[in-house]
């Protein structure tokens, strides 16, 4: 026998999963079944597709037998099994990306950890909330011997050799007080049909039955053995939508996503025609929590008229709809489909682009029809439809509509059809501002014009905003303008402002004489009202925020001087025209850069000479 340690990140688990997910404890039973049942999907798919496991003597099934007296409950299955190393993989580590960094992100308290380790999928550890001692007995098909894994979840588990005669696992459990309860039919077959009915394997349950026979003092007991198939078995998704309730639709989801709260959507589509298949895709109410990591682990099923085929195959939908978990079940693939296949198939890229363009039209009807719960759908994963606004040029019309943004204008979130419905009559171009946070970016002196002449910014506080809103370039007729860019302010050009800049320009020209290359250039502004000064891109450049981010990801060698605009109508400027001081006038014209840096939310290019000049300035003042 073989003592082994549990990995960290498994007792850490392991401890979480006790306790805060106490008051769902039931679940451990869904979750040991969907394991049965995994086992029994990828030991039928070899039965398919691989000679060796053509002559397989077991009928595909899931037992479950309990022992009342003993508190014990055993899951069996006819699966793939596991040999000792993979017990000691499987059972002892986490596989999943992102874990570390997961668990590093739960707070502690048990209400808000419980959603989040639902959205992590808990699986065969939850068994742990209602057993002090755990045993899983195991073979591999074709191979001989047989293995035993035990613990009681403290920090170590065992592994020795052990005689079974058939291929497959059997998960017995030792039933804490918790989990008494569960040693009884009438518990069994509750929670088999609530979380299980629909497993395409048939699960029995075994018990016996206590019958009397005979009369008065001849009366006695008899024991009669028995089992019975408990699910109705038939593949969800294959059925008719008519027949299902959203509760079947909620249930069905939990088992495949392991999620512990409802769907926020789902979208059940049969197609008929060329092409037959039919698609089960939902949408969790809260982002999978390695959606935002390279190594995410997909959440689409692929099935072959109804026999599982891979669940890790991220070519199925797009990278940008990540977050859908669900089932494409295709009567028209081989299969015996190979990853390589699978992704030149011409079949399988029809299925997947109409499902994309099915999935985006159902959100599109969303948005309309319900917006609160849009609202709810927008704050999960509005920057993953942007990322497919830059990777999915096939359906970037719909994605433009489907994307959200703040505003000046409006509490929570706008679109921007909404935005051009408000648009002034006046009004050239739609103007969006980025860079920095959403407080920041709303009372940044770039908008500041534009709040006075009542045209509405779009907050663009996403990083990903700065990369893909400029490449969209314009909405139906009107041009996209950012803010943090020299041109905007063109649009903000009227005459009298331009009689005010002419009257200037000699100053602008001493300020750029001072600033040397540290600006691009010096330029009256439009745009400000209550700021002196504020810093721009020039119409090519990157933006500081962009320049900022390039720099994070070690591309950002070049620095791109701002243009460095000056308020015509501002009493420092005024009176900085008047004044012939040459120390004044270079003090004051860095001043008017750093702070419109500081303004732009980025660090002062010099902080000593910065603080000296305040200081030279406001003793002077005194
Ligand atoms: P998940 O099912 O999310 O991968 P679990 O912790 O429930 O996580 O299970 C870990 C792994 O153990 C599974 O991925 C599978 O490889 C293996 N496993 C669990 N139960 C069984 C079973 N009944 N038969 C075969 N393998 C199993």
């Amino acid at each position: 026998m073989a003592t082994h340690q549990f990995q960290t990140e498994v007792s850490q688990l392991l401890h979480l999963i006790i306790h805060s997910l106490y008051s769902n404890k039931e679940i451990f039973l869904r979750e040991l079944i969907s394991n049965a049942s995994d086992a029994l999907d990828k030991l039928k798919y070899l039965s398919l597709t691989d000679d060796k496991y053509k002559n397989l003597d077991q009928e595909f099934r899931i037992d479950v037998k309990f022992d009342e007296d003993a508190h014990t409950l055993t899951i069996a299955d006819t699966g793939i099994g596991m040999n000792n190393k993979d017990l000691a993989q499987n059972l002892g580590t986490i596989a999943k990306s992102g874990t570390k960094s997961f668990l590093a992100g739960l707070s502690g308290d048990a209400k808000k950890d419980s959603n989040l380790i639902g959205q992590f999928g808990v699986g065969f550890y939850s068994a742990f909330m209602v057993a002090d001692k755990i045993e899983v007995l195991s073979k591999k098909p074709g191979e001989k011997k047989g293995w035993l894994w035990s613990s009681d979840g403290k920090g170590e588990f065992d592994i020795s050799e052990a005689d079974k005669e058939k291929y497959g696992t059997e998960v017995k459990l030792y039933l804490n007080d918790e989990g008494k309860e569960y040693a009884s039919r009438w518990q069994i077959e509750l929670l088999i049909k609530k979380y299980s009915d629909h497993i395409s394997f048939p699960i029995y349950l075994e018990y016996d039955s206590i019958k009397y026979e005979g009369e008065g003092d001849n009366r006695k007991e008899v024991k009669e053995h028995k089992i019975d198939k408990i699910n109705s078995g038939s593949a969800l998704w294959k059925r008719p939508k008519s027949e299902l309730t959203d509760k079947d639709y909620n249930e069905f989801y939990k088992t495949i996503s392991h999620d512990t709260e409802d769907p926020l959507y789902y979208i059940h589509t049969k197609a008929e025609g060329t092409l037959e298949y039919t698609t089960l895709f939902y949408i969790p109410q809260h982002a999978p929590f390695d959606m935002l990591h390279a190594d995410y682990k997909p959440g689409v099923k692929l099935y072959v008229s109804r026999v599982f085929i891979t669940d890790d195959d991220k070519e199925l939908m797009p990278d940008y709809l990540r977050f859908l978990r669900g089932i494409i079940d295709s009567e028209d693939l081989p299969l015996n489909v190979s990853r390589e296949i699978l992704q030149q198939n011409k079949i399988m890229s029809s299925i997947r682009s109409a499902s994309v363009k099915k999935v985006l039209s159902e959100l599109k009807a969303l948005s309309e029809s319900n917006k609160e719960k849009y609202t709810k759908f927008i704050e999960q994963y509005n920057k993953l439809l942007k990322e497919g606004l830059y990777s999915d040029w096939a359906n970037r019309e719909t994605l433009t509509d489907l994307i959200r943004f703040k505003s000046t204008a409006v509490d929570g979130y706008t679109s921007f059809k909404e935005y051009t419905e408000r648009m002034k009559p006046d009004q050239k171009s739609i103007y969006f501002i980025t860079g920095g946070k959403e407080s920041a970016l709303k009372n940044s002196p770039l908008i500041e014009a534009y709040k006075a002449k009542g045209f509405e910014v779009l907050i663009m506080d996403d990083n990903i905003d700065e990369i893909v809103i400029p490449s969209l370039g314009k909405y139906k007729d009107f041009e996209l303008k950012s803010v943090n860019r020299k041109g905007a302010a063109d649009d903000l050009k009227d005459k009298e402002a331009e009689k005010k800049a002419e009257e200037i320009k000699p100053l602008l020209e001493k300020i750029k004489k001072v600033l040397g290359d540290k600006v691009k250039s010096v330029i009256a502004s439009s745009r400000l009202s209550d700021s002196p000064s504020c810093i721009v891109a020039d119409e090519n450049d990157p933006t500081m925020q962009m320049q900022a981010l390039l720099k994070s990801i070690g591309q950002g060698e070049t620095e791109y001087a701002p243009v460095l605009e000056i308020n015509p109508s501002h009493p420092i400027v005024k009176k900085l025209a008047t004044i012939e001081d040459k120390d004044v006038i270079e003090d004051i014209s860095f001043v008017l850069l750093e702070q419109a840096r500081l303004a732009e939310g980025a660090p002062l290019a010099d902080t000593a000479g910065f603080i000296k000049r305040l200081n030279r300035l406001t003793e002077k003042a005194l």
